[in-house]
């Protein structure tokens, strides 16, 4: 199915009655109140702060490990640098269309964005979008092609849905969303974002692409801490380190006493076992940050998951072929089915 032929009708909608915010209010807003913004529509895409490759060393020759010298020579711009870039982009492109799978794209609705900020905010986008395709490419059985429309929630959209987002839509079109979006499609609902909170934007967007690519129509615990997870890597590796920071420290801190012993200690051992004691109770909580953050740290110290083993993922689970009358099912993981293609879950003490 193309992926294309929607994107014209999700650019058809523009809201008359919105709030036109100075663009220097929301440059001020975002350096202030969040961790300043730098775009990254450069060479300066590939490497992290630390000089650290972003984009795989398998994918392309241009992101090796760089050593600081080597990073600063690749961050003066020149014509053959750019053909080179051109070059990298068409290979990996070719990689994803040879390997039968199109990656995943979104495109925000333009009713619900702010015209000034509206270009800003896709240019985020599709660096989270690129970035959750090289963790995680492909796209799993079930999910269409087609291109993803984004909107920001509304109070509209919030009572007939009874959820206030971020949260992936897979269902029947509800009332609050915008024109640009079709029943039984894929849709991605972020919630206060604007005028200028990118950060949070590319937070939000990455946690749910995570669910799209894991398959959206089944969720438990361990689906979102791998969605936790996905988001914190994408905003590690677009540069976001001190949003990380913060997000992790506000959800540890709301952890009990005693863990905020053992995570002062270093200790694993006893965060696994406190882990895997909450998730046999709280397997179908989808909003338990601190315990998904948690996950994800774990995840982490143990160098897991392989990412790329996160496509169609939800699948394994104890109800995938079981009725339901909603649109996304809860059901409880089948851990060895997921070991069993390959996905080590040491670190959540498995
Ligand atoms: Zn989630």
């Amino acid at each position: 199915m193309s992926g294309r032929s929607r994107s014209s009708r999700c650019t058809s909608t523009r809201s008359t009655n919105r709030q036109i915010v100075p663009l220097s209010r929301i440059t001020a807003m975002t350096a202030s109140t969040e961790v300043t913004f730098r775009p990254r529509l450069s060479w300066a895409t590939l490497f992290d702060r630390d000089g650290n490759c972003t984009a795989g060393t398998s994918v392309c020759w241009l992101c090796p490990p760089a050593d600081s010298r080597r990073y600063d020579r690749l961050m003066r711009p020149s014509p053959s640098r750019f053909l080179v870039a051109v070059a990298c982009t068409f290979f990996f492109t070719a990689r994803l269309l040879a390997s039968g799978n199109m990656p995943i794209n979104v495109i925000l609705d333009r009713g619900s964005f702010y015209p000034e900020t509206y270009s800003l905010f896709q240019a985020i986008a599709n660096q989270v979008v690129a970035q959750v395709n090289l963790l995680i490419p492909g796209t799993p059985p079930d999910v269409s092609e087609d291109d993803i429309v984004c909107f920001e929630t509304n109070p509209t959209f919030e009572a007939s849905s009874g959820h206030s987002g971020p949260i992936v839509l897979i269902g029947p079109k509800l009332a609050g969303e915008p024109a640009a979006t079709s029943a039984g499609t894929i849709r991605i609902a972020v919630n206060a974002v604007q005028p200028g909170f990118l950060q949070r934007f590319a937070f939000q967007l990455s946690h749910e692409l995570a669910h799209v690519k894991m398959g959206p129509q089944i969720d438990n615990a361990l689906i979102e801490t791998f969605a936790t997870a996905t988001s914190y890597e994408v905003m590690r590796r677009l540069g976001y380190n001190d949003y990380v920071k913060l997000a992790i420290s506000a959800d540890l801190e709301l952890l009990p006493p005693e863990i905020q012993v053992q995570l002062s200690s270093g200790e694993t051992e006893p965060l696994r076992k406190y882990w895997q004691s909450q998730i046999v109770i709280e397997w179908n909580r989808m909003d338990d940050r601190p315990m998904q953050t948690l996950g994800a740290l774990l995840l982490k110290m143990g160098d897991e998951p392989r990412w790329e083993l996160l496509l169609g993922i939800s699948a394994f689970s104890h109800c995938a072929d079981s009725p339901s009358r909603w649109p996304v099912k809860l059901c409880p993981p089948d851990v060895k089915k997921i070991a069993q293609v390959g996905l080590s879950l040491k670190s959540l003490g498995y």
